[in-house]
């Protein structure tokens, strides 16, 4: 099944794999851009043609353009959001965006009669603010907006999240809600202009790290999430459900150990040894990127995709593929020389 989809957000990393991917199953597709500038470009990336590829310019925090973009849609992904490595000014900076961007796109999309609106929420809004340790987390967790580990993109994803969830109870009349709540994406960039979740892999491979943080995450591919957006637009009897996009968890030193053993001539620079936490603490004083994820020091936070590979059919690729394919288009690209 296949209709007209609004993917949010044309320019950003998990929505491009999206459009392309919809683009090839035969949906008719819809992509919102803040900047209308960067059209011509992402229509060349992109591919499709006028009629099946529009583009219409709409910012998460006005609601100019939105109406127009809705028109005519059976579907949306509501992929946009603001997710930078940085730490914002102000956590509001992140959370308004967000929350507003979220809430706005609900309501054009009710006005305009879609049927099914799925979000692209995170694990940011399931698995912090539960503590040190390890843990292993499903799509009934929440996070703990009270956690210490709670950072602004954190709280970011975990209150729009929530946000669409009340709206949808209170406003949403026919309309279904679906999230999707992935891990760290990684796998091939698809321009020079990629997501944060990319950092790590470039970071390791440029030699950008004098060693390896004690930190991890769950690992997914940007091929797979993509698909299971797709999927979630149009199963039946999911309205309402959550769905954890994950491969396995994965430390940074083993992320580093992928690369030198899958990429020998290309990893030179990847650094092998475990940075002490408080080393770590130390350069946090002085960076305010670091700071934001010195809670995360030792934790495992696993988070378990069994329900989307149970209820929607969905595979996942190895992660040594992504983190593989990731480091190859970076290479590729000339954004990382090794
Ligand atoms: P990305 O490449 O940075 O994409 C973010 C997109 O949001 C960009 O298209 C960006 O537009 C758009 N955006 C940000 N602020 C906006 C605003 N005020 N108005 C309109 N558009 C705005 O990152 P991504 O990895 O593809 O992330 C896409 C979604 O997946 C986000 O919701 C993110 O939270 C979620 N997610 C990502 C990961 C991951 O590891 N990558 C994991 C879990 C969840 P511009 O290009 O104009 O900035």
């Amino acid at each position: 099944m296949t209709g007209t989809v609004l993917v949010t957000g044309g320019s950003g990393y998990i929505a491009g794999f999206l459009i392309q991917q919809a683009l090839a199953e035969g949906w008719q597709v819809r992509t919102t851009l803040r900047n209308p500038a960067r059209e011509v470009r992402l229509r060349g990336l992109l591919g499709g043609t006028a009629d099946s590829l529009r583009f219409f310019t709409a910012d998460l925090t006005a609601d100019a353009g939105w109406a127009e973009a809705m028109a005519g849609c059976s579907h949306v992904a509501h992929v946009a959001s603001p997710f930078s490595t940085n730490a914002p000014d102000h956590e509001d900076d992140l959370i308004v965006p967000a929350r507003e961007g979220v809430l706005r796109a609900l309501r054009f999309a009710r006005e305009a009669g879609v049927t099914r609106f799925v979000q692209t929420s995170s694990v940011a809004a399931i698995a912090y603010g539960h503590g040190k340790g390890v843990h292993r987390f499903t799509e009934t967790d929440w996070t703990n907006l009270a956690g210490n580990d709670v950072y602004a993109y954190v709280k970011s994803k975990t209150i729009a999240e929530r946000a669409a969830r009340d709206w949808i109870t209170a406003e949403g009349g026919a309309m279904e809600f679906v999230s999707i709540n992935p891990a760290a994406v990684l796998g091939p960039v698809w321009s020079d202009d990629f997501s944060a979740s990319i950092e790590v892999v470039r970071q390791l491979l440029g030699g950008l790290l004098p060693g390896c943080p004690d930190l991890g995450f769950g690992i997914v591919d940007v091929r797979d999430v993509a698909d299971l957006h797709l999927r979630a637009l149009t199963a039946p009897g999911i309205a309402g459900e959550r769905f954890i996009a994950s491969g396995p968890f994965m430390k940074l030193v083993d992320v580093a150990r992928v690369l030198k053993t899958r990429l020998p001539d290309h990893a030179r620079k990847v650094p092998m040894r475990r940075l002490p936490d408080w080393l770590v603490r130390f350069s946090a004083r002085f960076n305010p990127m670091i700071r934001q994820i010195t809670g995360e020091l030792g934790n495992v936070r696993d988070v378990d995709a069994g329900h989307a590979l149970k209820v929607l059919g969905w595979k996942t690729r190895p992660a040594e593929q992504s983190i593989v394919d990731c480091a190859l288009s970076l290479i590729d690209r000339g954004i990382v020389r090794v």
